[in-house]
Formats: C-alpha cells, sequence, structure tokens
C-alpha cells in the first residue's frame, strides 16, 4: 500500500513534533533525515522528512524541498504537507514563501493554506494576526530572535512580501461556521487571483475544520497543529485504519543511555541513573590530551552491561563547562565530546545494545550520523515531544529502538523509566 501523506518539514525537532502528531491520530510515520537517498519505506501512512531549510539560502531551501517532494511523490503520495515553526519564522527573503511556491508549481496547483496555528502551544491566529499566548507575535520574544526577528504579527502582509501569487484571509467568522464554509471561502480567494489563504484558527475545533477542508488540496502548509485534521479525511475515504496506538516493531538486546547535553533537565536525570546503574564519565580535558576514553568507555561496559543498563555521560554543571570550554574553546570542546560519544554509541551497538536513549540535540544527531541512520520509525511517547522509535538503517542489523531526547525535555526519572514504555 502507497503511503498517504507526505510531508517536508523545515527542521529536524518541527519534523519530530509533526510525526508525533500523526502517530496520535493513528498514522504509522517515520521520520526521514533529510533528503533520502533510497526510496521510502511504503509500509507506513504518512512519510516526515525532516530538512534543515528554515534558515539555509532560499535557492538551496528551494532545492532540498524539491527534491524531499521527488522523494514523497515516487512514494506514492496523495497528499503534501509543508510544515514550519507555529511562529512563522522566515525573513522576508523566505524560506516559508519561496518554499511553498515552489512546491505548488511542481504539484501543479494554484492555491494552498499557510496556518501556523497551534492552539494547545498559545499559537493563535485572529484576522491573520499570530498571537503567542496573550500577545502579538510582534511584542513576543520572537521580536528579538537572532536569525529569524518576527517584527509584524499579520501573516497576510509577512507572507505576501515572501511571494509572488496574493495572499488573502479566511477569517474566524468563516472558520467557525464548518468546513463547508471554509471550503467556499477558498474557492472565493482562488476565484478572485488569490494563491494562498491565511487561516484563522482560535482552537482545537477550528483546527479540524480547517483541516476537513483541505481534504481536496495537493499542498497544505501551516505548523504541526494543523496536522490534527488531516488524518481524519483519509479515514472518511476508507484509506486509514482506525486510531491506535502505533506499534512499533519488537526490538531487544541490551540497553544504555549516552548523555551528551548540560541542560538542567539532563543534570537531574544523570545525577538519577548514576544512583541506580553504573555510569561512566567522558571528560573533555582527557579528550583533548588524545587519551583513548572511547575505547575505555568500551572496555568498561562490555561486562556491566550485560547484567543492567549502563550510562556514558559527559554532562557536566553550568560552571565546569565554562571552565573546560575556557581551556578549549566551546566548539572544540563541543566537537571532541560529540565525536567521543557517537563513538562509544557505535561501540555499544556492536556490543549488543539494542535499546539506546541519547540526550542532547546535537549529540543526538552525531549519534544517528555514526550509526548510519537514515530513518526513524516513529512510535509512543515515554514524556512529551520524546517519543520512541526504531531506527531504519543497514537491515542486515538487529533492529535497533532510539529515543532521542532533547536537552531540557523529559521528567527527572527519565533514564530509569522509558524503558517500560517499549513493553
Ligand atoms: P542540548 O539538547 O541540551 O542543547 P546538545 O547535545 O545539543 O544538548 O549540546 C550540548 C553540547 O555540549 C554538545 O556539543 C556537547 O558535545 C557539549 N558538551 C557536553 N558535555 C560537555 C562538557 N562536559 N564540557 C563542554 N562541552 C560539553
Amino acid at each position: 500500500m502507497a503511503v498517504l501523506l507526505g510531508c517536508i518539514a523545515d527542521d529536524f525537532t518541527g519534523g519530530t513534533d509533526l510525526a508525533g502528531m500523526l502517530v496520535k491520530a493513528g498514522m504509522r510515520t517515520v521520520q526521514m533525515i533529510g533528503v533520502p537517498q533510497g526510496p521510502l519505506p511504503e509500509d507506513v501512512d504518512a512519510v516526515v522528512i525532516a530538512l534543515k531549510s528554515r534558515t539555509c539560502p532560499v535557492d538551496e531551501a528551494v532545492a532540498d524541498s524539491l527534491a524531499a517532494l521527488a522523494a514523497l511523490r515516487a512514494a506514492g503520495c496523495r497528499q503534501f504537507f509543508f510544515k514550519y515553526c507555529s511562529t512563522f519564522d522566515s525573513t522576508p527573503q523566505g524560506n516559508i514563501g519561496p518554499v511553498a511556491e515552489a512546491l505548488m508549481a511542481a504539484l501543479g496547483t494554484d492555491f494552498t493554506i499557510a496556518c501556523p496555528a497551534f492552539p494547545a502551544n498559545g499559537r493563535t491566529i485572529y484576522q491573520g494576526h499570530l498571537f503567542v499566548g496573550e500577545q502579538l507575535l510582534s511584542d513576543s520574544g520572537m521580536r528579538r530572535h537572532p536569525l529569524t526577528p518576527m517584527t509584524d504579527a499579520n501573516l497576510v502582509r509577512v507572507l505576501q512580501q515572501q511571494v509572488k501569487g496574493r495572499v488573502g484571509l479566511a477569517a474566524q467568522a468563516t472558520v467557525s461556521r464548518g468546513a463547508e464554509a471554509i471550503v467556499a471561502r477558498f474557492d472565493e480567494l482562488r476565484r478572485s487571483g488569490h494563491a494562498f489563504a491565511v487561516v484563522d484558527a482560535l482552537a482545537d475545533q477550528d483546527l479540524l475544520a480547517i483541516g476537513a477542508a483541505c481534504t481536496d488540496l495537493p499542498l497544505v502548509t501551516g505548523g504541526s497543529g494543523i496536522a490534527l485534521g488531516l488524518p481524519e479525511n483519509f479515514r472518511r475515504r476508507g484509506l486509514l485504519a482506525p486510531v491506535e496506538s502505533a506499534a512499533l516493531p519488537a526490538t531487544g538486546g541490551l540497553r544504555a543511555v549516552v548523555a551528551g547535553s548540560c541542560s538542567i533537565a539532563t543534570l537531574g536525570q544523570v545525577a538519577a541513573m548514576s544512583a541506580r546503574h553504573p555510569a561512566f564519565n567522558v571528560d573533555p580535558i582527557r579528550l583533548a590530551r588524545g587519551e583513548d576514553v572511547a575505547g575505555e568507555a568500551l572496555a568498561w561496559a562490555t561486562d556491566r552491561i550485560r547484567r543492567e543498563p549502563v550510562l556514558v555521560y559527559a554532562t557536566a554543571a553550568p560552571e565546569a563547562v565554562r571552565e573546560i570550554q575556557e581551556a578549549l574553546g566551546v566548539e572544540r570542546a563541543g566537537s571532541l565530546v560529540e565525536d567521543t560519544l557517537a563513538r562509544i554509541a557505535t561501540g555499544l551497538v556492536d556490543l549488543g545494545v539494542g535499546q539506546m536513549i541519547v540526550a542532547g540535540g546535537e549529540t543526538s544527531g552525531a549519534v544517528v550520523k555514526a550509526l548510519g541512520v537514515s530513518g526513524l520509525r516513529i512510535g509512543p511517547e515515554i514524556d512529551p515531544g520524546v517519543p520512541w522509535t526504531v531506527a531504519i538503517h543497514d537491515d542486515t542489523k538487529p533492529p535497533l529502538a532510539l529515543a532521542l531526547k532533547s536537552g531540557n525535555f523529559g521528567s527527572p526519572d527519565f533514564f530509569l523509566k522509558a524503558w517500560n514504555a517499549l513493553q
């Protein structure tokens, strides 16, 4: 069976967020890391291709997005979704507008929507204006974002600056009347020469109605909130099974945690796990001296890991990190630790680890790359924003479950309890 929904996300964590939404709505979902090199898995309902196209040069964002679209079309997807941040992170040059227009041209469609609303996270749109909690986007912290400062909350105006086609509004008064009224407004906008509708949304029920109104649009664009309404369209047409918790393929093997995050949540999680299980500290100063810390860690783990989960961590308190960064430089310290943890993670898998937690965004990126993982099948959530996944990698190797935790996520007992969610 072919894939139903093909998604392109403009960054990795945004992709994970979207994939999690789709899984909750009952779609079997994989997240691919970057433009896929080979064919996509076909035993799933949705594929999310996570790019790094939010702030790169426009041409690169367009080229990568078109390459991702080609891969999704080859997998037979029936509808396409371009996912960006719920605060519409972009500049007058792009990349949201130019990417959306390039995708529209490639798909031969003249109309789409733009709806970054995510009411559950306080992102609402009223009369085309995006709010973050009680503040206009332009009064929120996004005003001073280092890469994509958002100084105008009027999305019709913001998007119009980025695109050639005309941008109109489907306002709350229409949205609150439900899917049919929204479709009628889309038709009206399209007939009057508009290529985009910014769509108001104040609550999840608006997102569901907008989702239903998008059933015949080849391309939908927005935040992960709007994905809430899309799966039901496929279900109504008998293409998607009823909602059930997304089951992952079974994994086994030994258990390990690799932590390279120094965020407060991770510090607590490392302390909690060290109190219960063997823990090995990776000292960046020793790495800088050229000592074989990775080899030492793996020798240390060899017997211990057969009895219980082990922890390998570089995690340190802020003062210690500052000292190390002063001694080695921020970048050198970071890359020494990332490379070493990635080597240790690979070695642990060779020792028989089949279920691994990695803490830290950059650290996860390094580990996934070293392991040759091209994508992740998304499974149940352990804590908000952190699902178990199963790696898509060399299929002659045993299955590997990965939980990639961004630094500040998860409860203090995350490293102890996460395993339970696999059974
Ligand atoms: P987070 O998700 O918490 O931001 P990341 O993995 O993205 O975690 O970033 C943490 C960075 O800090 C990585 O580059 C990592 O290599 C580096 N790092 C980890 N431990 C130390 C340490 N003890 N001293 C200095 N840098 C460290």
